[in-house]
């Protein structure tokens, strides 16, 4: 039987820890608050935006939004991260990707305050991160970790093969797979547009984890029996729907549920853990800027 990953479940444990460190931060007179920065027209953005400050007051983080023009100069956007940098009721900022073609994303991250960094994104955090001295973990791929140890799945000296190498999913993820933890220990394998014979590496993996952007990539028939398959993907594909459209994973679903041993599903696998990690870390960015200490796992 193919076990059904359930990150809708998963991430609702994560929040209600959460909220009781919100509440627990409260009474130490920390009221933690996430900025959310939004310079981009793109309808997506805009839902993940509402999302991320409707997933905060279900926690009791206090939530700041700043929209600024997608034609604004990129000066704009540098002043704003840097009157949040310097605000006490802002312990976490999250810059809206992706942003217009003329600002400059790598400048944009690394002008956020490390300890505010809550996606994870700033070199100085990367640079925890692969030293193994995490101080946030990158959203998504703190998601799935999440997910692997709730659903018991052996990560040491397993054979985890990634596919995609973004500086957000795939880089990330393979760095936490290999860390010297119980939660690490993988033999990893980093896949990209250039891997010769992307088969074979799919067909001796245990794990899989799929964050290509290309819909239903990763079919049934190259995964080994049992594999755990964790589908990162969310892709919009056209369909007879009210929307016009449905979300699909980086896995077909249909091909690989029945030769997985455990698969998440598209939607409600890994995307509601994305959403919850950032609350982790927001408490997180709290309790480190007020010295209190944070109770989460
Ligand atoms: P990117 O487009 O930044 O990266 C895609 C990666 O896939 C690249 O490294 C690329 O290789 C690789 N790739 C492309 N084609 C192939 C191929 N034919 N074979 C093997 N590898 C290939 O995407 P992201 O990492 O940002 O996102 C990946 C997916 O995850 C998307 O569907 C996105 O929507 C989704 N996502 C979901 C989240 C969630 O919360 N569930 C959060 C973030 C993203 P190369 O480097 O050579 O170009």
């Amino acid at each position: 039987m193919t076990e059904i990953i359930d990150g809708e479940s998963v991430a609702a444990d994560v929040r209600d820890a959460v909220a009781d460190e919100v509440s627990r931060l409260s009474d130490a007179g920390v009221g933690p608050g996430l900025a959310t920065v939004l310079m981009s027209d793109d309808a997506a953005s805009e839902t993940y935006v509402s999302m991320k400050q409707r997933d905060c007051e279900e926690v009791g983080i206090e939530s700041f939004h700043v929209e600024i023009d997608a034609g604004a100069p990129a000066s704009e956007l540098y002043e704003t991260i840097d009157d949040l940098n310097g605000r006490d009721d802002v312990h976490g900022i999250l810059v809206q990707l992706p942003l217009p073609d003329h600002v400059d994303k790598r400048t944009v991250l690394r002008r956020i305050a490390p300890e505010k960094d809550v996606d994870g994104f700033h070199p100085e955090n990367v640079g925890r991160l692969v030293a193994g001295d995490a101080r946030f973990k990158p959203c998504t791929p703190h998601g799935v970790q999440k997910l692997l140890d709730a659903y018991d799945v052996e990560t040491e000296g397993a054979d985890a093969v990634v596919v995609g190498r973004s500086d957000i999913v795939g880089k990330p993820m393979a760095n936490l797979l290999i860390q010297k933890s119980p939660t690490g220990n993988a033999t990893t394998t980093v896949c990209h547009s250039r891997t010769e014979d992307l088969e074979a590496k799919l067909a001796g993996a245990d794990i899989v984890v799929a964050a290509a952007g290309i819909p239903e990539f990763v079919d049934g028939s190259t995964l080994k029996s049992g594999a755990t398959v964790i589908d990162v993907g969310i892709n919009r594909v056209d369909a007879d729907t009210e929307k016009g459209y449905e979300l699909v994973g980086d896995v077909d679903y249909e091909s690989a549920k029945d030769v997985a041993g455990a698969i998440t599903p598209v939607p409600g696998g890994v995307g509601p853990m994305t959403r919850a990690m950032l609350l982790y870390n927001t408490v997180k960015a709290a309790g480190l800027q007020r010295d209190v200490a944070v109770d989460l796992e």
